[in-house]
């Protein structure tokens, strides 16, 4: 009855007026970004389906399948009918496993309560900064930079803050780089090594240096460490969280099954974290989303625990196709890149045919080369200019080296085409 009675009364009315002026959507989902390659990459897949011999070097993920022995862990635990829910922020037994590599890998010692298993690295991310991020608070972002991390940022209602690098051959930044960009609002750095979509590893040295400035200027660092397996010509992964007390303490390092065991499907991310931090993430995400998928982590275990042959052979096959690729590009004339020695990408400027003409087009920017690179050469690449890096495009080297030969042909003879 009283429901009726609010129904006939002005605030209905007042209520209406105010839902026709009020948005649907957020301000917060509005102020996402949409990516820019979604358009090339949707155009790319329609022409192949139209039978069109399109070289995408959009991917990725590894183009390998996840190794039997992980497969099988899986199939086992489906047999036992391990199909239940886990503990929220993971399963013991593989927060163990977890706790075991970063202890071997990266020197870092952590309590299984410091560690949270999520749905990917990109919801681990996601806690992360849900954690940390304040409405207003800046967030430094270093270029070249992976594109979900400014949007992450706005979605907990903080503010990107790019960092670009002084030294452009490099592309690193470095302390004064960052100290440029320093407000007395920044609370946090996103720090990512191996990087996507440079190829950049920061060596021990240059991440020492960097926390140095991280520390006098009191940041939270989010390290971003998911190719960390996927290094070249000798490098060593150096975690930035093992420099010292401070930043072990203020530092919450991602990582995940998705790159280095070919599982990008399975959706199995962790991170380790300061235990106040750990803590406010397993409560958000046990609200959120609950566990991970149970038999995704019953892999994970595998994939963590037996070490096979699967890892280096994967690193031996991207090493071949980054030489290849390298090599290949490097002939180009008016092409240069920055000598990737982790992840599987190459970013490539191609700032030389800006204002150049092809095809009766001017092109203007990295996205008018990848759209004009598709309508004339058949080949699908990804524009930087939403990475911080508006000279280059990416190229990723997850696929055959033969696709790799034809691809990087086709770019060449369109680049000799209008260059000479
Ligand atoms: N971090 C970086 C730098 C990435 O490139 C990606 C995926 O492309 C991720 C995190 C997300 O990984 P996941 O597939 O585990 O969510």
């Amino acid at each position: 009855m009283s429901v009726i009675c609010r129904a006939d009364s002005e605030m209905l009315q007042r209520r209406r007026r105010r839902m026709n002026t009020m948005s649907r959507i957020t301000n917060r989902a509005q102020n996402i970004s949409e990516s820019l390659t979604l358009a090339i990459t949707a155009k790319a897949k329609k022409m192949k389906a139209d039978g069109i011999a399109v070289i995408g070097f959009g991917a990725g993920e590894p183009d390998f399948n996840t190794p039997d022995y992980i497969i099988n862990a899986a199939k086992v635990a489906l047999d036992k009918g391990l199909t239940k829910y886990t503990a929220s922020s993971g399963m013991p037994e593989l927060k163990a496993a977890i706790a075991d590599k970063f202890l071997n890998d990266n020197g870092l010692s952590y309590s299984p309560a410091q560690i949270v298993v999520s749905n990917g690295a990109k919801h681990s991310l996601y806690n992360a900064m849900l954690a940390i991020v304040e409405e207003g608070d800046e967030v430094i972002i270093p270029a070249p930079y992976w594109l979900t991390y400014p949007e992450l940022v706005k979605l907990c209602g903080g503010v990107p803050v790019i960092a670009y690098p002084g030294d452009k051959v490099s592309l690193k930044v470095t302390a004064e780089d960052i100290y440029k960009v320093a407000t007395d609002k920044t609370k946090a750095i996103v720090i990512n090594s191996p990087s996507n979509p440079s190829g950049i590893v920061y060596s021990e040295d240059e991440l020492k240096a960097l926390s140095e400035a991280i520390e006098k200027l009191g940041l939270i660092t989010i390290s971003d460490e998911i190719y960390e397996k996927l290094i070249y010509d000798g490098m060593d992964h150096y975690s930035i969280a093992a420099s010292s007390d401070y930043m072990y303490n203020n530092t919450i390092v991602i990582n995940g099954a998705s790159k280095s065991y070919s599982m990008t499907g399975w959706r199995i991310g962790y991170l380790a974290a300061p235990k106040d931090i750990a803590a406010a993430i397993d409560c958000m995400q046990s609200h959120c989303t609950s566990n991970a998928n149970s038999i995704a982590q019953y892999a994970t275990i595998a994939a963590l625990k037996e070490a096979g042959d699967f890892l280096p052979n994967m690193v031996k096959s991207f090493d071949a196709r980054r030489r290849l690729m390298t090599a290949l590009i490097g002939e180009i004339k008016g092409l240069d890149y920055i000598d990737p020695k982790g992840a599987f990408y190459v970013m490539v400027n191609v700032s030389a045919l800006f204002g150049r003409e092809s095809g009766g087009r001017k092109l203007t920017c990295a996205q008018d080369v990848a759209e004009v690179l598709l309508d004339k050469a058949y080949v699908a690449v990804v524009p930087c200019e939403s990475f911080g890096a508006d000279e280059y495009i990416r190229l990723s080297y997850a696929i055959s080296e033969s696709d790799i030969r034809e691809g990087i042909a086709r770019i060449s003879s369109f680049v000799s085409g209008i260059l000479g």
